[in-house]
């Protein structure tokens, strides 16, 4: 049951014109795929798409890309945009690993990292999207001034991302453990779908915005 479901997910993605099937021949090339020269910004492991598909509805003069691993959850951003068409907004199924083989250098305007795995094992810190590693990745593609945000519910993962700034090379333009709070970061924040679900059920949300 479960294996045909995921069939189904990899033969609709493998039909749609909104995800990209050769992400590899896209580096340097992202004006000519979008037809413009907007800003392009990407989501890495967005889950179902929530967040970036209202971005995108938001921001009709920036380009957003959708990095998913998962085809079944994928899916699901593509089932949205049936329902509502974005032109500027597009879907990437890859492991955010091979990121710096689909961007050039400084061709992504921003990075928006949210609720990522937290990996809680020690011997699993380099697989988890604010570390060190993953960072080096962000460094090649994000133009030079560009900036990542990051959101999560959990603790742990939101001290190690801190830790690993300086190391990195990185530094912090903007913290807070309590995003709910914050009023005026909450007037342009968009919830994503875990997001809702975590503070619905109490949980604060920790957010930092970095540079280098
Ligand atoms: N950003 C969404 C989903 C969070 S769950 C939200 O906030 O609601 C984390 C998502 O990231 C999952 O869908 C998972 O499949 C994806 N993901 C985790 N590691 C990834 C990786 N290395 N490459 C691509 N996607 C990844």
């Amino acid at each position: 049951m479960r294996l045909r479901n995921i069939q189904g997910a990899r033969d609709a993605i493998a039909d749609s014109p909104l995800v990209i099937h050769e992400p590899e021949k896209a580096k340097g090339n992202w004006r000519e795929i979008f037809g413009n020269g907007n800003p392009v910004r990407i989501e890495i492991g967005m889950g179902k798409g929530k967040f970036i598909h209202e971005l995108a509805g938001k921001n009709p003069d920036v380009n957003y890309v959708g990095i998913e691993k998962y085809s079944s959850v994928l899916l699901r951003a593509l089932q949205k945009m049936e329902a509502e068409p974005r032109e500027n907004l597009l879907f990437i199924r890859m492991e955010a690993e091979e990121i710096a083989e689909v961007f050039a250098d400084g061709e992504v305007d921003r990075i928006y990292l949210n609720f990522s795995d937290p990996w809680p094992k020690d011997r699993h810190a380099k697989r988890r999207l604010p570390s060190r590693e993953f960072l080096a990745r962000y460094d090649r593609i994000l133009k030079k001034d560009g900036v990542l945000e990051f959101k999560t519910d959990n603790r742990e993962l939101f001290d190690f991302a801190l830790e690993e700034l300086a190391p990195a090379g990185w530094e912090a333009v903007f913290v807070t453990r309590d995003l709910h709070h914050d009023e005026n970061k909450m007037e342009t924040n968009v919830m994503t779908e875990y997001e809702e679900k975590f503070s619905l059920k109490g949980n604060p949300i920790y957010k930092y915005e970095i540079k280098r």
